[in-house]
């Protein structure tokens, strides 16, 4: 069985959980401790206890630690990759490149750690120099959720420590593989015992944890925005920092200009790879009345010859939905669509095992058509591979559509106008914004995040992360 990792510790909790693959459900990936509120008391403690030296450590200490971990996830990245993709159901390229991309955050930050500055400004007072430094915020509590098993994690647990924070980390219930081989990495890479901590467990204990006690200065989520207003409102209510990644539900543009490949092969990938499961995918794709026939002929071709399977296989581009929760909620959301109104086109059925006999959470790809905005499947995150199609009159039309909605994650165009592209990047109501490239699919070292629904404090990735990971000092001295 896996441990938590407490103040260096491995220790176990006073119950388990039982890793499923929801590609074969007869395989168990793993047995793995699950802690209750007094372990994650105990991690807080061990975190605080090492704040003040790690707060001070040199920037060589943070970056040799930081550059160790990448280099192991990067070296590992085959094995890390089929632990992912067989906890989690994403394919093995999708979650390879997921493992990569956690490796690169961790180096990314190493290098920060060296870059972190101030500023020395000249005072309005004769004789008086004022410096503007950054110091680390304090503990800081990491919740995350099971769709980025290791990169989420990574894009907060590395900026945290890299600016000198300890770390209590609690990963999707869902999802405990990939945290605690991440754990396992971090605690021989270097990190003082108590710097990084592990508690896999409940949101309703470990997360409440982190939530209420005061030890811990700052808390970084990523999940529903259900989960993220209980967070923020208890966070706030304390005075902790707080930063919240939520949901989405992007809109795709496309455009009677558009490339038809482009447009198709963006909408295919955001809306179905992955499963559908990214905070980023598209389930809105706007299309304008000139295209809109062919667009749709188009996706319904390609969508049957995707093929759906077990995540580790070789060929599979969609495999299954995470378990049968959140399986049934997809359902639910193609039966309301069905409801409302709206034509199924493609996919939306439940296959109950793959090609091979596998029982798993199956299911084709969902298109729905003849759609309005004020449908519940255009208007709910459903976190699942069911796409619905909006006719637009014209480019206008479809803008309005487009930011039509409480989220603001991401948002794409498929054009090939200089004047609709460059418009649509400056009025898209999003956080990120995508010209003829899928919603989903990000850069390292750039800012992340949205607006409106979906995010709430200052943006994740890149230098931009150091605004919630630090906190500013200025300090004036009379020469
Ligand atoms: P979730 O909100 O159910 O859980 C997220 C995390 O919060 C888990 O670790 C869970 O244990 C914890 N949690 C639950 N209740 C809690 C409580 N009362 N106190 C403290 N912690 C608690 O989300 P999920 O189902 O794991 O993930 C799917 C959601 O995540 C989707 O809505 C998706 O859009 C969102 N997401 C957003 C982004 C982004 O960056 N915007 C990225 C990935 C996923």
């Amino acid at each position: 069985m896996k441990l938590n990792l407490i103040g260096g510790a491995w220790t176990e909790g006073p119950r388990s959980y039982r890793n499923i693959n929801p590609s074969d459900t007869r395989d168990v990936v793993g047995d793995y401790t699950v802690a209750g509120r007094e372990q994650a008391l105990d991690a807080v403690a061990a975190a605080h206890a090492a704040f003040p030296a790690w707060s001070l450590s040199t920037p060589q200490q943070r970056f040799d630690a930081l550059d160790a971990a990448g280099s192991e996830i990067l070296a590992r990245k085959a094995e890390l990759g089929d632990l992912l993709a067989r906890e989690e159901g994403k394919t093995l390229p999708e979650a390879v490149g997921e493992v990569v991309r956690a490796g690169n955050i961790f180096k990314f930050f190493a290098g920060e750690a060296l870059r972190t500055g101030g500023e020395v400004v000249p005072s309005v007072r004769p004789g008086v120099g004022v410096e503007v430094t950054r110091e680390p915020l304090g503990v800081i509590g990491i919740i995350t959720p099971w769709n980025f098993p290791i990169a989420i994690p990574a894009w907060k647990i590395a900026p945290a420590l890299a600016y000198g924070n300890c770390v209590v980390f609690k990963p999707a219930e869902l999802v405990p593989g990939s945290a605690w081989a991440l754990a396992d990495i971090l605690s021989r890479a270097g990190f003082p015992p108590g710097v990084f901590n592990l508690v896999m467990g409940r949101g309703s204990d470990v997360g409440a944890v982190l939530l209420e006690d005061e030890r811990i200065a700052g808390i970084s989520f990523t999940g529903s925005v259900a989960t993220g207003k209980r967070v923020a409102a208890a966070a706030v209510s304390r005075g902790a920092k707080v930063q919240l990644e939520m949901g989405g539900k992007n809109p795709f543009v496309v455009l009677d200009d558009a490339d038809l490949g482009v447009a198709v092969g963006a909408a295919i990938n955001s809306g179905f790879f992955s499963t559908g499961q990214r905070c980023t995918a598209s389930s809105r794709i706007i299309v304008t009345e000139g295209i809109h026939d062919r667009f749709v002929a188009a996706m319904v071709e390609r969508m049957a010859a995707l093929k759906i399977g077990d995540a580790r296989a070789a060929g599979t581009d969609i495999g299954p939905v995470v378990d049968d929760s959140q399986l049934a909620q997809d359902l639910e959301y193609i039966a309301i669509g069905q409801a409302e109104g709206a034509r199924l086109v493609a996919g939306g059925v439940a296959l109950g095992t793959n090609a091979d006999g596998a029982p798993g959470h199956y299911l084709t790809p969902a298109l729905f058509t003849e759609t309005t905005a004020s449908m519940r499947i255009n208007r709910e995150e459903i976190f699942g591979p069911v796409a619905s199609v909006l006719r637009a009159k014209n480019y206008d039309e479809a803008l309005a559509f487009a930011n039509d909605t409480a989220f603001g994650l991401s948002a794409g165009i498929a054009t090939t106008s200089l004047k609709y592209a460059t418009h649509f990047k400056r009025h898209a109501q999003a956080g990120m914004v995508m010209v003829n490239l899928p919603t989903a699919g990000v850069d390292y070292h750039v800012p992340f995040g949205g607006r409106k629904g979906s995010s709430y404090g200052p943006r994740e990735q890149g230098r931009y992360a150091a605004e919630f990971y630090t906190t500013v000092k200025t300090a004036y001295t009379l020469a």
